[in-house]
């Protein structure tokens, strides 16, 4: 399998050469030139397989220049019940009647990006010691990427690990799990800014060649391939446990921000999954919520992204987006920069409403959209707590109230939960009056010494701090 850039560059790469990038170098994503499709009798042969071993069939169709063994040691040492806490990896539970929520929140983190993290830490930790190589990730984070980053690379050979957060704007819990961490190849960097500012920071560093090339610099944002490929197998674990047979479709809901969790859900149907429905759910920062209502994509400014109760979900801009719009114009490189290029950066924003592309959002590719606000999370705590004896998260309440907007008889729902309530301990409480369960491990961690440096929004810093810190 070879990868190409969206914005159309001429090279062509395989996986491990992607593995350890971030942005191609004409600035575009990196997607396969093609998707696999997934025919009948493979569906019924997978719907049997353990989870780790269905990462490694769906992984294999993607990875060729990793040897067979290796790719299954991999996914085997990664997708374990001592890991995940359990053996289907990724349980579902109906919650009424065809209202599913699939647990993608019990890894060691308790949001879901611990499902690709864990992978990624070891598939780095592999490829690094083939390459004999060593590596610099960089990263920004609201919260979730940060502390599953860290907790996947924490110890790991080869590894130093530079986290970029916006400085006082992660839940006490979030800023307890990152900067409690005592590994020395762990660096904590609380931004003065907001989640956008750290992530153009890590583009701006990205985007200077040199200092990418000499520092080693990588990546494990949203953006980066593996981990979206890691997030395509929870689609196909959940489809089966919803379904008794593959001709049932199925939807899905997913809250979004980065579009990177529902990017994946994306992949999953264009390999042939039955899901009839990709619902994108948003909270106020609803820029993806307003395309798929009206066709235009307007990216905020900073200073308009609001500060929410489902803060993982505050973005002004959705960072995978790309992707899907590459697909939405039919693959279209010199129209897609136009797209993201010319109108995002002459206008901050680009209009497909009267294109005929915007029709096929919904029809050929199955997107809907819902937005929901503070109120509605408090509500939907209450309600799935009341009516379910069930603890969700805000964010996953931000899906549900979506997904009860879309949901079609007779086609199963499966919400993704994307992080366990006690990471967002303040909205349960207000919702409820009551603090929610913490797991025995993560007890007292806010009184725990806490390794972090202050940082200015300004590249030129971070660069000059992670040129100190490397040996
Ligand atoms: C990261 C995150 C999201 C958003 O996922 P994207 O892939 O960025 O769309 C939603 N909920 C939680 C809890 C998260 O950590």
């Amino acid at each position: 399998m070879n990868y190409l850039s969206t914005r159309g560059h001429p090279d062509r790469k395989r996986f491990c050469e992607i593995l350890l990038e971030g942005l191609a170098p004409d600035g575009g994503l990196y997607l396969p030139e093609t998707y696999p499709q997934i025919d009948a009798a493979t569906l019924a042969k997978w719907r049997k397989l353990p989870y780790a071993e269905l990462a490694f069939e769906i992984l294999s169709l993607y990875i060729d220049d990793i040897p067979s063994a290796d790719l299954k040691a991999i996914c085997a040492k990664t997708y374990t019940a001592e890991v995940f806490g359990t053996d289907e990896i990724v349980p579902l539970r109906e919650l009424e009647d065809g209202v599913y929520l699939e647990a993608l929140s019990n890894g060691p983190t308790l949001a879901f990006k611990d499902m690709a993290m864990q992978l990624l830490g070891n598939l780095f930790e592999y490829e690094l010691a083939r390459r004999g190589a060593e590596l610099n990730i960089l990263g920004a984070t609201s919260g979730d990427t940060g502390s599953a980053a860290e907790y996947a690379m924490r110890g790991k050979k080869g590894v130093r690990v530079f986290m970029t957060s916006p400085d006082g704007r992660m839940s006490p819990f979030q800023q307890a799990q990152m900067f409690s961490l005592q590994d020395a190849n762990i660096h904590n960097i609380a931004i003065t800014g907001v989640f956008d500012d750290c992530q153009d920071i890590v583009k701006a560093v990205s985007n200077d060649l040199a200092f990418k090339r000499k520092y080693r610099i990588g990546t494990v944002n949203s953006i980066n391939w593996a981990r979206l490929l890691a997030q395509v197998v929870y689609y196909f674990a959940g489809y089966f446990q919803a379904t008794a047979s593959n001709d049932q479709p199925v939807s899905f809901t997913v809250p979004s921000g980065n579009f990177g969790n529902v990017c994946a859900g994306h992949v999953a149907r264009m390999m042939g999954l039955p899901i009839q429905t990709l619902v994108v759910a948003t909270n106020e920062n609803d820029v993806l919520d307003e395309f798929f209502r009206t066709g235009v994509y307007r990216v905020r400014a900073a200073v308009d992204t609001h500060e929410t109760s489902s803060p993982s979900m505050d973005i002004s801009k959705a960072s995978n987006f790309e992707r899907f719009v590459f697909d939405l114009v039919g693959r279209d490189a010199a129209r897609l920069r136009q797209l993201f290029v010319d109108d995002l950066g002459l206008q901050g924003a680009f209009d497909l409403s009267a294109d005929p592309a915007f029709k096929q959002a919904a029809g050929r590719f199955g997107f809907r959209s819902g937005r929901s606000t503070h109120a509605d999370r408090l509500a939907m705590i209450r309600d799935t707590e009341k009516r379910f004896a069930t603890l969700i998260d805000p964010h996953t309440a931000d899906g549900l109230k979506a997904a009860r907007e879309q949901l079609t008889p007779g086609v199963p729902m499966v919400v993704l939960e994307t992080a366990l309530p006690i990471k967002f301990a303040a909205t349960v409480v207000e919702a409820l009056g009551e603090e929610p369960a913490r797991p025995k491990k993560f007890e007292g961690i806010e009184a725990l010494p806490k390794r972090v440096v202050q940082l200015p929004a300004d590249a030129e810093a971070v660069k000059a701090y992670i040129a100190e810190h490397c040996d």
